[in-house]
């Protein structure tokens, strides 16, 4: 089975209608080719009591150390109105030098980059000091509980050693070569109840307003200044996204009010300092209210960096040979599964342009994804020299 060029494959994987966390056969179809170029593939599936079953892939050439890493996912966000689409999102086309298609550069076009970046490779060099592996999972633009984190897992139980991972996602905010993820913040988000008494407006004192204490809560918090940022992070952030008060009548004082918030935190902090700093605030002004609060937290991922290194500046030097754009080494945006794997090995993210990700006629530039394909190749190069 031959691996032809990277639009064509992109095209056959764009064909997959792999809309999270449904496969569609894109996992057994990308195993199939990673097979035939001589990897050991194991498709790993997980499920989980509240969720659905998610097919996951590992991949390996060669059983020497060092082991480099590629991870990416396969899954794709639903196309939204098909009507809008100027192409069916599953059947991809061509026009005026653009990809288009559902997962064009979110991220099915820089794994079709890798895998023949790997191939050409290969054809080059009949023996490499070391592995060349890929962790590609269904379950990124999902709820992600049965992706990355549980094949890192089992990584880990199988004693597997990685020593360097590159992360595909779409780092590049306009043009290719612009940015390299070498961090991302960490996120938590946080649901406050505020339970104070119920009662009749014109007689509040028999009555405690939760509403009250809630504004006064939101007020502090709102105005912590967290840190001024790093030399590699953006300062932390608090956004509150939802106050709810729910009343249904103009001559009641409510008994409950909530509200939901997240912070956006740099590696100054973790989501456990955070909570506690949080939870201080809420004691104390609940207490002094004479009121009581409950709080749920869900931490999506905590802030990392890796430190630049040797490897950062080679893949940094590659890019700007290739691009004639310096990229900058950078940590904002979202979280992503690096998250993950770097409990496991360092990471750094590089990838193609993310201008129309998750939007109605996503598409990559077929200059682009050439263009990744020759940086993936002489990180190759670089890497095993
Ligand atoms: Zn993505």
């Amino acid at each position: 089975m031959p691996i032809y060029n990277e639009t064509t494959l992109a095209k056959e994987l764009i064909r997959f209608p792999s809309i999270t966390p449904i496969d569609a056969g894109v996992m057994k179809f990308l195993s199939k080719k990673l097979t035939a170029i001589g990897f050991k593939c194991k498709i790993l599936e997980f499920k989980d009591k509240n969720s659905k079953p998610v097919k996951n892939l590992y991949a390996r050439l060669g059983n020497s150390r060092p082991n480099f890493m590629f991870a990416g996912h396969l899954d794709v966000v639903p196309p939204g109105n098909l009507k809008d689409w100027t192409t069916k999102p599953f059947n991809p086309v061509i026009k005026k030098d653009h990809l288009i298609g559902r997962g064009a550069n979110d991220m099915k076009g820089a794994i079709a980059s890798w895998v023949v970046a790997v191939n050409n490779f290969l054809s080059n060099n009949d023996k490499i000091k070391g592995s060349i592996s890929l962790l590609i999972t269904g379950d990124e633009e999902g709820v992600a509980i049965n992706g990355t984190k549980k094949v890192v897992d089992y990584l880990k139980k199988k004693k597997e050693k990685i020593n360097f991972c590159l992360v595909g996602e779409p780092t590049n905010p306009n043009k290719l070569g612009e940015m390299i993820k070498i961090g991302r913040r960490g996120s938590l988000n946080a649901e406050l109840t505020v339970i104070g008494t119920q009662g009749h407006v014109a007689y509040p004192h028999r009555a405690n307003n939760p509403s009250t204490t809630m504004i006064k809560i939101l007020n502090k918090i709102n105005k912590i200044k967290f840190d001024k940022g790093t030399k590699n992070f953006q300062p932390t952030n608090l956004e509150i996204t939802k106050i709810d008060i729910d009343n249904t009548a103009d001559n009641i004082i409510p008994g409950i009010a909530k509200a939901t918030f997240n912070i956006r935190f740099n590696n100054k902090h973790s989501s456990f300092s955070l909570k506690n700093r949080l939870n201080k605030i809420f004691k104390k002004v609940t207490k002094k209210n004479k009121s009581n609060f409950k709080i749920n937290y869900r931490i999506s991922g905590e802030a990392f960096l890796t430190k630049p290194n040797e490897t950062t500046y080679m893949i940094q030097n590659i890019i700007k040979k290739i691009t004639k754009i310096k990229p900058q080494l950078s940590t904002t945006g979202g979280t992503s599964d690096a998250r993950f794997i770097r409990k496991i090995a360092p990471c750094l993210e590089f990838g193609l342009v993310g201008k129309t990700m998750h939007k109605i006629d996503e598409a990559v530039s077929i200059s682009d994804l050439k263009k990744l394909t020759k940086i993936y190749y002489n990180i190759l190069e670089n890497y095993f020299k």
